[in-house]
């Protein structure tokens, strides 16, 4: 049997988020775990290679808790739009990939979010009309390429946007309804039978590559589907994630087709439970916060897709007040633009911030710092494994350059991680005991490389879309004045008001 390589991390300074502080500490690392964590010097096997961390602050990788791999070859692509113009432009922004596409763009954003000090992800990957063992594979294979942790939750739906908002279809002109019947998804059967081939087939967990489950926005996939998501989620012991309450289309909607928020729905379904995942929940009530807390539910919080698209700002005090697991996300670059966590912790701070001066609900920077790491994981079912420095843990951890502007001077290291650095002090990354970034260079992936068959594949998929964009256009036109009329029904907010009785409130359709 080969000997377990053994690796010490001296001189370093380990960030306590809690204690706001970073005293000097050794870590051994054996294989792929942490050993041990001791005073500066202590006594390490002999053979044991050294790593020196003099002027690095080591925190737990980033965890990113919702992000999607096809937004990378999308970025920058649109500026003005809402989730629900986002929607519209799937096809022009997301279509014709090939397979080599899919490896392409999980490949950019992965390289950037390892770059950017960030480990593991929960990625909710799209293929169209569904997802593929092969498609799921490749993806999966640029995340080990790069060599960072993702759970791959395929988003899958068997209703079109159009179709799932109740009235947008008969708004259609004949003629466009036509042209989006052509956008018919894979009936669930079909689809549910890909992903469990992906799951029952899957060979790459020992990499560190996942597969969870995600029927993408509830109205989008039938009662039928959604029970036979739970159910593969059961069966294979994995995460489920949904896009719950993002928008307020979506909630006024949600009440349009069941009569209760969407949480409720998927509760009623019996979906809710620790597995469960909320992306955004910018739009959550009370009760359906309460319903979340008391199962055990998670809410990948994505201050920065929040407000880019228009959705308004996730109440993450209330989430954490009704124990709800927070983590935090960056949403697809597609719609975020970048894979950036550092930015986005910057964010959910600063979005509990400009909701008022009640200073004493604002969130700390240790609440979100533990909420990208530990929150996050936790998510991604892999509480007890990533998201902590400490032993027992992956030795997933970033060593931010003390030298760096952001760190000149350091006088709170929680603090600064979440409001001054920005990515640019990131020196090396370290996962599963494997350095991946090391003096602020990609050690797996070659950038130039990866430039130069990017610019192709965009220049392919710009030509391809062109029709695509022509009809999301003339699309956008109608869902353009369509949604926002739709979310001008009032709905009743309480839980900014802040007091103790927001949580019994719910929110109610006038
Ligand atoms: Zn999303």
């Amino acid at each position: 049997m080969p000997k377990t390589a053994m690796t010490v991390i001296r001189g370093g300074r380990l960030v306590n988020i809690r204690a706001h502080a970073a005293p000097k500490a050794d870590i051994l690392v054996k294989g792929d775990t942490i050993a041990e964590i001791g005073r500066p010097g202590m006594s390490v096997p002999a053979d044991a290679r050294i790593i020196d961390a003099k002027g690095r602050l080591l925190h737990p990788g980033l965890i990113n808790g919702h992000t999607h791999s096809h937004g990378n070859l999308a970025k920058g692509m649109v500026d003005r739009v809402t989730l629900e113009l986002l929607l519209t432009a799937g096809a022009w922004m997301s279509g014709q990939r090939t397979l080599e596409d899919k490896y392409l763009s999980s490949l950019i954003g992965a390289a950037e979010m390892v770059l950017k000090g960030c480990t593991a992800a929960y990625d909710l990957a799209a293929e169209f009309p569904m997802p593929t063992m092969e498609g799921l594979s490749a993806i999966g294979q640029a995340y080990a390429d790069v060599g960072m942790r993702a759970t791959l939750a395929p988003m899958v739906a068997d209703t079109t946007f159009f179709k799932a908002i109740p009235g947008l279809m008969e708004r259609l002109p004949p003629a466009l309804q036509k042209e989006v019947e052509r956008f018919g998804l894979a009936p669930h059967k079909a689809s549910l039978a890909q992903m469990k081939k992906a799951l029952h087939g899957w060979k790459l967990a020992g990499k560190g590559i996942r597969l969870a489950v995600a029927p993408t926005i509830p109205h989008h996939c039938s009662r039928a589907f959604l029970l036979g998501c739970l159910e593969l989620s059961k069966d294979y012991e994995t995460g489920l994630h949904t896009h719950v309450a993002e928008s307020k289309v979506q909630v006024i909607a949600g009440y349009k087709l069941y009569g209760s928020t969407l949480a409720a729905y998927m509760d009623s379904l019996g979906m809710v439970g620790p597995n469960f995942t909320v992306a955004h929940g910018v739009w959550l009530d009370g009760d359906d916060m309460k319903l979340l807390g008391d199962k055990g539910a998670s809410v990948s919080h994505n201050p920065g897709s929040n407000m880019r698209l228009g959705n308004g700002i996730a109440d993450m005090r209330g989430l954490l007040d009704a124990k709800v697991n927070v983590g935090i996300g960056t949403d697809g670059a597609s719609c975020s633009d970048n894979q950036n966590m550092y930015e986005n912790m910057r964010l959910a701070s600063m979005v509990s911030k400009v909701q008022g001066p009640d200073w004493q609900r604002w969130i700390t920077t240790e609440e979100v710092l533990e909420a990208a790491t530990a929150g996050s994981a936790r998510a991604l079912g892999l509480g007890d494994k990533i998201g902590k420095i400490e032993t027992g843990y992956k030795a997933d951890i970033v060593f931010l350059d003390l030298d760096s502007l952001n760190w000149i001077p350091c006088n709170d290291p929680t603090n600064q991680i979440v409001h001054t650095e920005d990515g640019t002090g990131v020196h090396s990354v370290m996962i599963g005991g494997r350095m991946v970034v090391e003096n602020r260079k990609l050690l797996t992936v070659d950038l130039t490389t990866l430039a130069a068959k990017a610019e192709k594949a965009r220049a392919r998929l710009e030509k391809a879309n062109r029709p695509a964009k022509a009809l999301s256009e003339k699309l956008a036109k109608i869902v353009g004045t369509f949604c926002p009329g739709l979310a001008r029904e009032p709905l009743h907010i309480d839980r900014f008001a802040g007091g103790h009785h927001h949580h019994a409130q719910g929110r109610h359709l006038h």
